[in-house]
């Protein structure tokens, strides 16, 4: 048996070794075919069923999720059956097997082709990837017209599963099949598509098991039930390891498993480097739900409460009171911690109502964010209202993501004022003190940094975006996911650019993007001068660990050295040895 790797991109950490189960992809199974017009009635009522069918299943996992498993889980199976709901899935496709004449598998994929067409042209990048929640809903559909089961094959042999170690390999893993990889135990799961930002990744990191996503023809080169390694740490697969390699990741696997349990030691310990800084450890959440996870990690705050989940697979805008209770709820909860909260990151779907898609020719580029924000006075409005309320009840603080001009920011600030005034002709509670920070993600705002240190209370580098942008790499494209690199030297001067914009103006500034949460480069920050990150829960520990054994004085001295370079390929291997001091 040939050994050989695969590279893709590790979104979930850890080592696993199993065999390989592969997903059927029942998107590539269908067929079209012609029906004669006495068989069309027919045809409809089997694609009602189906539709029906694959309802009542994800009913029926929705009602059984308890309550330990991961709230994105819910809202995921959440969104699925809204979109099932909707008429662009169940009522469009009978047109066209009227009008076609041809087969429901047919008609569906049509549909579902034309729709994930429209949410390509999305301009925000979290919404633009939720087409793989369409894909998987209507692959879901297809199964069951096609006489697959709706669930996932290997339910049957689940006695066989328990015994070994399953790795999946999928085109892509609904959230609704992931509830049943956690009931399997199994050990990892690898997709051909998808990012950093998707729906698989976020799972997987909240599941807490390896996972690698953007693995182009993983189930073209890796055959049902060969041995594989997955490791989440490099975004790596081995196919077929030989004996030595395979001694090797057991031991590293044992290795990191003894790591992980020995992390557990220092949840209640500060972040104090050896020689005595204190660095603040946060968290970033999506959904209030996600507090449980942010206390069970031992990090200090939220960081980045990203606000969009409240607005998203509805029709309706959330109301100022809606927003209001969400956001008092995290602030109450956290009990006088920091709670950042980001005001709405959207793109050009406002309503986030797949019926309404805008379309713009550089959606990345677009009215998104702030923009989207200051071009509809009333719905920032409205949220900064609630934020304003919330902060009454615990530490809030607000954040603007996407700035780019300091004209921005002082909008902003006029319109933060008119809501403060207004809640006070109302005699409603809120802390006039609150502070105003601005997510430095755009390159234009970061070698401005300065000017936005000065008008603001704090900054938030959000690196995902001002990697994206500096590298001129869209974040979500698998085939240019090789090229985003975070130690690119043009990315790690702005971010130290900004980190001293923040020194001199005595201004906070953090890191909220996922170089937050990665602990290989944890000294390289503390060492560029970071004092504060706010990443995923389930990293703060490994980030942590980095913090106890960091000692200021070496680690200056060291990124001084490092940001001097301009050599990619010289600054990683001395990244890499600044680990080991
Ligand atoms: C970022 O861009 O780094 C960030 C934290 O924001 P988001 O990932 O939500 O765009
Ligand atoms: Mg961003």
């Amino acid at each position: 048996m040939i050994s050989f790797s695969l590279h893709g991109v590790g979104v979930s950490s850890g080592i696993a070794i199993g065999q390989a189960h592969l997903v059927s992809n029942a998107l590539l199974e269908v067929v079209h075919y012609q029906l004669p017009p006495a068989l069309i009635e027919d045809e409809v009522k089997r694609f009602s069923n189906a539709i029906a069918i694959v309802k009542n299943d994800l009913e029926q996992i929705h009602a059984s999720l308890k309550h330990s498993a991961p709230a994105e889980l819910g809202s995921f199976i959440g969104t699925h059956l809204m979109m099932l709901s909707d008429k662009s899935l169940s009522e469009v496709p009978k047109d066209i097997i009227r009008n076609e004449q041809c087969n429901a598998e047919w008609a569906i994929k049509l549909q579902m082709d034309d729709i994930v067409e429209q949410f390509e042209q999305i301009e925000d990048e979290y919404l633009r990837e939720r087409k793989q929640d369409v894909i998987q809903v209507v692959e879901r559909v297809i199964k069951v017209l096609l006489g697959h089961p709706s669930q996932l094959a290997i339910q049957q042999q689940s006695s066989a599963i328990q015994e070994r170690k399953v790795i999946l390999v999928a085109h892509d893993i609904s959230p609704a099949d992931a509830i049943q990889f956690k009931q399997h135990q199994f050990a990892a799961f690898i997709n051909e598509v998808g990012g950093v930002t998707s729906h698989t990744a976020i799972l997987a990191r909240s599941l807490n098991i390896p996972s690698i996503v953007a693995l182009q023809r993983a189930r073209d080169l890796i055959n049902d039930g060969e041995l594989i390694i997955v490791d989440g740490n490099q975004g790596v697969v081995i196919v077929n390891p030989d004996k030595s390699i395979l001694t090797e990741y057991k031991l590293r696997q044992e290795q990191w498993e003894l790591e992980q349990q020995k992390l557990q030691r220092i949840k209640l310990t500060k972040a104090v480097t050896i020689d005595g800084a204190n660095i603040e450890l946060l968290a970033n959440i999506e959904v209030p739900e996600d507090v449980a996870a942010v206390k069970a990690s031992g990090a200090t705050g939220i960081g980045l409460y990203r606000t969009e989940f409240l607005f998203m697979n509805r029709r309706e805008m959330p109301d100022e009171e809606e927003q209001f209770l969400a956001y008092k709820a995290v602030a109450e909860a956290m009990k006088g911690a920091e709670v950042t909260i980001r005001t709405l990151d959207l793109g050009a779907d406002k309503q986030m109502n797949p019926d309404s898609i805008v379309t713009c020719a550089n959606p990345a580029l677009g009215l998104r964010a702030v923009r989207l924000c200051l071009s509809e006075p009333q719905l920032f409005n409205t949220q900064l209202r609630a934020l304003l309320r919330a902060s009454h009840y615990g530490k809030v603080n607000i954040l603007i993501p996407m700035l780019s001009t300091l004209g921005e920011l002082r909008q902003t600030k006029l319109l933060l004022e008119r809501a403060k005034l207004s809640l006070s002709n109302e005699n409603i509670p809120f802390d006039p003190h609150i502070a105003l920070g601005g997510m430095i993600e755009v390159p234009a705002a970061a070698i401005n940094a300065e000017a936005f240190a000065k008008e603001l209370d704090f900054l938030s580098i959000g690196t995902n975006d001002l990697i994206q942008y500096t590298l001129a790499i869209d974040r979500t494209d698998d085939t240019v996911a090789h090229l985003y690199n975070p130690l690119h030297p043009s990315v790690l001067k702005l971010i130290s650019m900004t980190i001293k914009a923040g020194e001199k103006f005595g201004k906070p500034v953090s890191v909220c993007g996922e170089m937050a949460g990665d602990s290989k480069l944890t000294k390289l920050l503390i060492g560029m001068g970071l004092r504060q990150f706010s990443m995923h829960p389930s990293h703060v520990l490994s980030v942590k660990q980095q913090v106890l054994h960091s000692e200021m004085r070496v680690l200056n001295a060291h990124a001084r050295k490092i940001l001097s370079y301009t050599d990619l390929d010289k600054i990683e291997p001395l990244v890499a040895k600044f680990n080991l001091h």
